[in-house]
């Protein structure tokens, strides 16, 4: 079922058309097309036989190798001056991803202002841990944490649970015991082959719109060439580009802020005021050390979840480099990292240029909100309380004097953590991201309780820009749930119109 785009003829027909064959938009596709001819739009390729994809040791060099202009993982750098990252590939992020998976918590259903029926959300996560979500084995950094986290007061323990629970937990993962990454475009198995095609190295230039509804899109190839994807009557175009491309492609396709848009010249199909406004980021703050003993490689598998909501998690990094003697070494290195769920600080997202292929201008406004700052220090004074236990001691190195003391790299944490002003900078000059940046689409302001463009017909948004709260300790696990339950609801209600 998956394609080239050239191989796609100038203007072809279908029931939905999706564009983004990322987390939400792969389920919701393999979903939609049980019932409809569906055709999945992804600007990025396969990423077959790329090592740094399909194992976790390449997390890290993925994220760094990325001067080919096609590469997965698209970098781009906030007016925050954070580097971050998009994915572009088929699975779209969830396939660049550190492979965390956990439910949202229940908070968030009664807050994203969707009318969510639970039972049909429930069966939507089991869909998707049923093919791709395994139970990971604890190694020596990982195990470390959990019990470090269990001594500084971060309880109860809740052991392996893919649930949101506030204590210490082991999560899910999309890496199997075998090391190997699985994505959303996994779940493109459980598609009916006859009715979906999945076009790769296909870039959504625009939406293509008939006075206020959406009629189709139109696309380019590896080849240069444009298509034009159009709707069977009763059809709809869904937007599932994620948090940066769908307020890019509304924009570019005349559904924003009127001024803004005449600005540049884009003739206005619909004024929304609020395209590509409450823009957030997670920030992410933390420690990275040096270890006395080696570590084994470990992406996200534990999470303490604090009384205060700080979100405490962990990861180790083998790094090879080369000595002055040229004979390769290998160094580890081990970050506690705590990160803001729902920050209050919010940004904005404008065009860099009309070329889609050009990243938007965009500003998080990190930790701009003191909320946001108090929740920082309360999250970085607990991660001052782990190094303090007895389960971190054993990676300390002695000083001269026999004291025993922790290698960072990187800023240490203030000496004084009751100093609120200093924790307070310490937070603002390290802040990162956790990379679940979402909104720009939000509910009630761009698309409504079901999703749909307010003012334009036949148009939808399914992917991490409808939320202004990002689901979970980490968004994959709902962001996929939400392609299969919005797939689920289109059907059902389609059908009930009959
Ligand atoms: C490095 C990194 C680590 C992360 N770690 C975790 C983790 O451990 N656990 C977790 O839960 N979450 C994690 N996240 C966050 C999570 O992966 C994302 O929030 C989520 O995948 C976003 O899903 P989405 O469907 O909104 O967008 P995406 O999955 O990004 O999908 C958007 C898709 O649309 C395509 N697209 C965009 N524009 C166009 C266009 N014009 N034409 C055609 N196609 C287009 C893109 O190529 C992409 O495939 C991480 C994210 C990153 C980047």
């Amino acid at each position: 079922m998956v394609v080239n785009a050239t191989e796609l003829g100038a203007e072809e027909y279908y029931d939905y058309i999706i564009v983004g064959g990322g987390t939400a938009g792969c389920p919701l596709g393999a979903t939609l097309s049980q019932r409809y001819r569906v055709l999945v739009l992804e600007r990025g390729g396969l990423g077959r036989g790329n090592p740094n994809l399909i194992n976790q040791e390449g997390f890290l060099t993925n994220l760094l190798n990325t001067h080919a202009a096609d590469s997965p993982a698209q970098p781009f750098t906030s007016e925050d001056g954070v580097p971050n990252a998009r994915g572009r590939l088929l699975g779209g992020s969830s396939a660049i991803n550190a492979g965390f998976y956990s439910r949202a918590d229940p908070d968030f259903f009664a807050r994203s202002g969707l009318p969510w029926n639970l039972t049909m959300v429930n069966h939507s996560y089991h869909w998707v841990e049923s093919q791709i979500v395994f139970r990971p084995t604890l190694k020596t950094w990982q195990s470390a944490v959990r019990d470090g986290l269990l001594e500084a007061g971060v309880t109860p323990y809740n052991g392996f649970t893919l649930d949101h629970a506030t204590g210490t937990k082991i999560g899910g993962s999309t890496f199997d015991p075998a090391g190997r990454r699985h994505s959303s475009a996994d779940l493109l198995t459980h598609a009916r082959a006859s009715n979906i095609k999945v076009a790769v190295h296909a870039t959504v230039e625009r939406l293509l719109l008939a006075g206020s509804s959406a009629v189709g899109v139109l696309y380019r190839d590896s080849a240069g060439k444009h298509h034009r994807a159009l709707m069977r009557e009763h059809g709809e175009v869904i937007l599932s580009a994620g948090a940066i491309g769908s307020p890019q492609l509304l924009l570019l396709s005349g559904i924003g802020p009127r001024p803004y848009l005449s600005s540049w010249g884009i003739p206005v199909s619909q004024h929304l005021p609020y395209v590509g406004h409450f823009l957030y980021d997670n920030p992410r703050n933390g420690i990275t050390i040096l270890p006395s003993l080696p570590l084994e490689h470990s992406l996200i598998q534990v999470v303490g979840i604090t009384d205060e909501g700080a979100y405490i998690e962990a990861a180790s990094t083998v790094v090879p480099f080369t000595s002055p003697a040229h004979s390769p070494l290998f160094l580890t290195v081990a970050t506690i990292i705590s990160k803001i769920s729902g920050p209050l600080s919010s940004g904005f997202l404008r065009l860099a240029s009309t070329d889609v292929n050009v990243n938007p201008v965009v500003r998080f406004n990190y930790l701009n909100h003191p909320v946001d700052v108090e929740r920082c220090v309360n999250g970085t004074r607990k991660i001052a309380d782990i190094l303090k236990t007895r389960a971190l001691k054993e990676f300390m190195f002695s000083n001269l004097f026999g004291e025993r003391d922790f290698r960072f790299i990187g800023p240490a944490l203030p000496l004084h953590q009751t100093d609120y002003p200093r924790m307070a900078d310490f937070c603002r000059r390290t802040v990162t991201t956790i990379w679940h940046y979402h909104g720009g689409c939000v509910v009630g302001r761009v698309v409504d309780r079901n999703l749909r463009v307010i003012g334009v017909s036949s148009l939808r948004v399914v992917d991490g820009s409808v939320f202004s709260v990002s689901p979970g300790t980490n968004p994959q696990a709902t962001l996929m749930m939400l392609g299969r339950y919005f797939g689920l609801k289109i059907i059902t209600e389609r059908g009930a119109h009959k």
